[in-house]
């Protein structure tokens, strides 16, 4: 078994050499449908017997009659059949029209007669807007008529009418930013409008879903008639779908062939492109770029500096010069002692500066210790502007604070209740979203719900009512996951035999497999055969089927994520002990761990390693962390041991024997899942913590130097790949963002962001670089804060920063989570967490962030107001209350370029204040002392690596957004003068407000209209 599968790994490494796009062992299940990323789809409907989304988010359809008939088709085998009579017509949910960027509808129609008027689908929030698609005609001459109105503007598109009694396959697309408004009949446009004017806001009511219907077969109109038809395989895409995509989708079904053939994503959807050797932006001034050398040892891939100090032509004072090196995909070039030559790039440019590598012997290198440690949240506070105003941060912080405070924690119990076959509290409402009734994910809320109302616990000791609503939220939801913990693997009156041990779970009562059917008729809730211990919002069957090999999907023999769910859970209980101390709380994780390790420690290695290779179904957040933790909390090795079993071996060290990996600084998570593996490597450094086994802390700081220097968008985010078309993924080679990122539907998964701030800040607790608070202050300000809707927590999924985009905002009554939705609830009940930190043994004090707060450091009665309306303005003043000999730590940001200066007590400070460095004061404070810092913001560019006039324009640390009149498709073009880029940048007298050639540049966490965070930059 051993070998089949090493040379099975090897055969795969051959053929991803030969540049094909995809990880075949990381792809697998419906990720990719017709060449096209399930992040594009939002559902599919393929009629065989049923009305379910194949999707991973379903949106069942609705059925309005009494009695749904399916027929038996020849070309296609079952499709569904709608009558034309009253009422025989299907509803999607509303949910479904979240987050999107533009949208098409797909479908195969078999029209059974000719009626005029007959709608296949129409979508809207009222009769006076939507969208109307009616493929017979609205009169007699039965022209294929779709529309698109709103109360202002309406566009018309037609072409000819369908024939009946025969298949046809049409596609519409509605594409924003090209204004445009396209009708495909088998394949062939067949009618287009260009002259589209309307925002699909305007169509559907954002705020509130509720409001939208979804019809297809029915008009809004009640006189006009019912589709007579059949309908197969009915597909809605929150993307516009390309010309190639649209083959591909007929192509493949005229072929029988389905998807299989065009698994891997082509390159679609090109974005403008440039002339490969036409240097741009600075690079047109660059005279030089030095060769360099850097050393490594004996297996371990040398880290290559990202940017090298290059010369520019006469005085102009460039920035440092971005330079791409090959990346190779093992650690062979590295195995002995010597030297060689790496030769790299610089985008545009003949440029190719050589690294010279010299490999030795290794050294002994001491394990980095972790001096550092952050605040309790309660020790922080939040405070407003100078002026009285409130900050962003509390801004965002109220929202959710205010809004967790009203939820119900039935709503988030619901799902374990019935799980568990127990009677629902008369006024208990389920969740929707990734938590209703049949979603496998369901549950994944109420663990980020549980960390969320334990750091708002934490964070909210300035109101002492609000805390104590918080705590009864928390004992409440503790108590009953408590309970029915209690349930599982144990006698139960009514059920004399039951099982508890976890490796021997039975099928389900009348099943002759295990399954993930979660359907109120098909769910089990047998739970005294789930085995000791077993707490999930669901019976232990998907855990089990991961082991026996199930991939990721909708279907009743596939899964999604166990683990991923089951880590937000054990995060939560373990969050809310560490705040509270509830022994309830860490004895419910503590059970369901014992679950876990008995399992997964009787399962071979190599079943392990192809689980966790599974592209989502094996996907399991921060499982080691949680072990890891718990291995800390409880001294229990067996925890540690669990840990180890989620090693990810293929990303953290290339195989089973170790031979390279992140571990030896190779970049194993190219073309990646994201979100699926960035908390793995949280995970490691929380495992480095336990076990003090470097390879864990290597893992972590090489993912996050890769991550940051070759992925990273402006904002802070790190997913968003065109190839392979997932928007969720690593693009598919480093260093090439433009190439193969800014994804349709949008890049940045927000949560990969939530998880990248949390691998920084523990990184930073070892190894105090300033360029890891760096990052951590650019993620923070221009992802995490500019996230969150303007007057409520809905919250960002997708942050797309192709041109002239523009935010989506979900879940804003907190009824419904993504995986995003359930970071953000945590991400912005810990706003303060990083602003100090503090060394375990109390002699230093870390300045991390200019935020205006107060600091209560109990321990060595000691507190620090800051003072300061940053980033309005490009100081803070920070008092102190307290006495005693302290280092105080401050970090010169690597933006303050025109200097950072220290005053104390008024006295201008000679200090050494580098950019990208922490500066020290040590002295004897007393109480009423001030440390005035001041650090003129400069605007500077931050272009993408592999084109370089594609850049954001920052000020200081905030990211601007020019503010976009309408949608567009190419990137607006601005020219700067390359001596001084701010001699053509003007104020408007607003804070961080700017005008540039007529066009106005905010702050990104402040812009939700349509607006650019890239650009086509030209230095003149
Ligand atoms: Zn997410």
């Amino acid at each position: 078994m051993k070998s089949i599968f090493k040379n099975l790994t090897l055969l795969l490494i051959i053929w991803l050499s030969f540049g094909m796009t995809n990880h075949a062992h990381a792809q697998d299940g419906d990720q990719i449908l017709d060449g096209i990323g399930e992040t594009a789809l939002i559902a599919r409907y393929t009629f065989k017997g049923n009305i379910r989304d194949w999707s991973r988010n379903n949106f069942h359809l609705n059925f309005q009659g009494s009695s749904i008939k399916y027929e038996e088709d020849e070309k296609f085998g079952e499709v569904l059949a709608l009558s034309g009579v009253t009422n025989d017509y299907l509803t999607i949910p509303s949910d479904a029209i979240a987050d999107m960027e533009s949208m098409s509808i797909s479908t195969w129609i078999y029209p059974r007669s000719k009626q005029a008027g007959q709608t296949l689908f129409e979508f809207g929030k009222n009769p006076k807007n939507k969208l109307a698609v009616s493929p017979l005609g609205l009169m007699e001459d039965g022209v294929f008529h779709a529309s698109l109105q709103s109360e202002e503007k309406q566009t018309q598109v037609k072409a000819i009418g369908l024939p009946i009694n025969k298949w046809s396959h049409i596609a519409i697309v509605i594409n924003i930013p090209a204004k445009s408004y396209a009708i495909y009949i088998n394949n062939k446009l067949a009618g287009e409008s260009k002259e589209l004017s309307i925002e699909l806001d305007q169509i559907f009511d954002q705020d509130d879903n509720e409001k939208n219907l979804l019809n297809i077969g029915k008009s809004f109109d009640p006189a006009l008639p019912n589709l007579n038809a059949l309908l197969h395989d009915f597909r809605f895409y929150r993307i516009a779908l390309s010309e190639n995509q649209v083959n591909s989708i007929f192509e493949n079904a005229a072929k029988g062939t389905s998807q299989e053939g065009t698994r891997i994503a082509k390159k679609i959807d090109e974005l403008p492109t440039f002339p490969a050797s036409h240097p741009q932006l600075y690079n047109e001034y660059l005279i030089e770029v030095p060769d360099i050398e850097v050393e490594t040892s004996i297996g371990n891939l040398p880290r290559l500096p990202s940017m090298i100090e290059g010369k520019y032509k006469g005085q102009l004072n460039g920035p440092k010069v971005k330079v791409i090196w090959p990346a190779d995909r093992d650690n062979n070039a590295v195995l002995q002692v010597g030297t060689y030559t790496i030769t790299g790039k610089v985008p545009g440019t003949s440029f190719a500066p050589i690294a010279k590598v010299v490999v030795k012997e290794p050294k002994d290198i001491s394990n980095p210790i972790r001096r550092l440690t952050s605040f309790a949240l309660n020790q922080v506070t939040l405070q407003t502007d100078k002026d009285g105003t409130e900050t962003k941060f509390i801004e965002n912080r109220d929202k959710f604070i205010t809004t967790l405070a009203e939820t119900d924690p039935d709503s988030f119990l619901y799902m374990f209740r019935n799980a568990f076959g127990q009677p629902q509290p008369s006024t208990a409402k389920p969740l929707g979203v990734w938590d209703s009734q049949e979603t496998k994910l369901r549950g994944h809320a109420t663990g980020h719900y549980l960390t969320a109302i334990a750091q708002a616990y934490a964070g909210s000791s300035y109101d002492k009512e609000l805390q104590a609503i918080f705590f009864r939220k928390m004992d409440y939801m503790v108590n009953t996951l408590y309970d029915l913990a209690q349930l599982s693997g144990n006698k139960h009156p009514d059920h004399p035999t039951f099982e508890s041990d976890p490796t021997a779970i039975p099928y389900g009562p009348g099943k002759s497999k295990f399954d993930s059917d979660l359907s109120q008729e098909g769910i089990r809730t047998d739970f005294w055969n789930w085995g000791k211990g077993y707490i999930s919002a669901y019976p232990p069957d998907q855990f089990i089927m991961l082991e026996q090999g199930a991939n990721y999907g909708g279907q009743q023999h596939q899964v999604w994520a166990p683990y991923y769910t089951l880590h937000k859970i054990l995060a939560g209980l373990i969050d809310i002990y560490e705040v509270t101390g509830n022994k309830k709380a860490l004895d419910v994780a503590i059970g369901m761990s014992d679950w876990v390790y008995t399992r997964l420690s009787q399962i071979p290695n190599e079943t392990l390693v192809n689980m966790w290779s599974t592209y989502i179904a094996g996907e399991y957040g921060g499982m080691n962390e949680s072990m890891a933790k718990l291995y800390r909390i409880t001294a229990n090795e067996n925890y540690m041991m669990t840990a180890k079993l989620f090693d990810n071996v293929r990303m953290f060290f290339g195989d089973e024997q170790h031979s390279h990996g992140l571990a030896k600084n190779v970049d194993t998570f190219r073309s990646l899942h994201a979100n699926q593996h960035i908390p793995q490597i949280v995970g490691s450094i929380e495992m480095y913590r336990a076990s003090s086994e470097p390879e864990y802390f290597q893992i972590a700081d090489n993912f996050w130097y890769k991550a940051v220097n070759d992925y990273m968008y402006s904002i802070g985010g790190v997913a968003g790949a065109r190839n392979p078309a997932n928007a969720e993924c690593f693009i598919a080679e480093p260093s090439t963002l433009f190439e193969n990122g800014f994804s349709t539907g949008g890049q940045n998964e927000t949560c990969a962001t939530y998880n990248m701030l949390k691998l920084t800040n523990e990184l930073f607790l070892f190894d105090q670089r300033a360029e890891l608070m760096d990052y951590y202050e650019r993620g923070l300000y221009n992802h995490i804060l500019a996230s969150v809707a303007k007057d409520n927590p809905g919250n960002t999924y997708h942050v797309p920063l192709r041109p002239a985009s523009i935010k989506h905002f979900g879940n804003p009554r907190m009824t419904g989570f993504t995986c995003c939705n359930g970071t953000a609830i945590e991400s912005s009940t810990k706003l303060q967490n990083a602003i100090y930190f503090k060394s375990i043994d109390n002699k230093e004090l870390y300045i991390n962030l200019f935020v205006a707060s107060t600091l209560d450091w109990t321990e060595q009665n000691f507190s620090i107001e800051q003072s300061t309306s940053f980033p309005k303005e490009d100081q803070t003043l920070l008092t102190v209350k307290g006495n005693g000999k302290l280092d105080i730590k401050i970090r010169v940001p690597s933006w303050a370029t025109k200097g950072f200066k220290v005053s104390i007590n008024g006295k201008l400070q000679k200090l050494e204040s580098k950019p990208g460095t922490y500066l020290t004061i040590s002295r004897k404070w007393k109480t009423g002392d001030t440390i005035k810092l001041e650090m003129p913001f400069q605007f500077h560019l931050d272009p993408v690596m592999d084109q370089q006039n594609i850049a954001s324009l920052f000020y200081g640390p905030i990211l601007l957004a020019a503010q976009e009149p309408e949608a567009r498709t190419d990137w607006r073009k601005l020219s700067l003068d390359a001596s001084d880029i701010s001699s053509n940048i003007e104020t408007n007298g607003n804070p961080l407000e700017f005008v540039i050639d007529g066009v106005l540049f905010k702050p990104f966490y402040d812009s939700y209209e349509r607006h650019s965070v890239y650009l086509d930059f030209n230095l003149k």
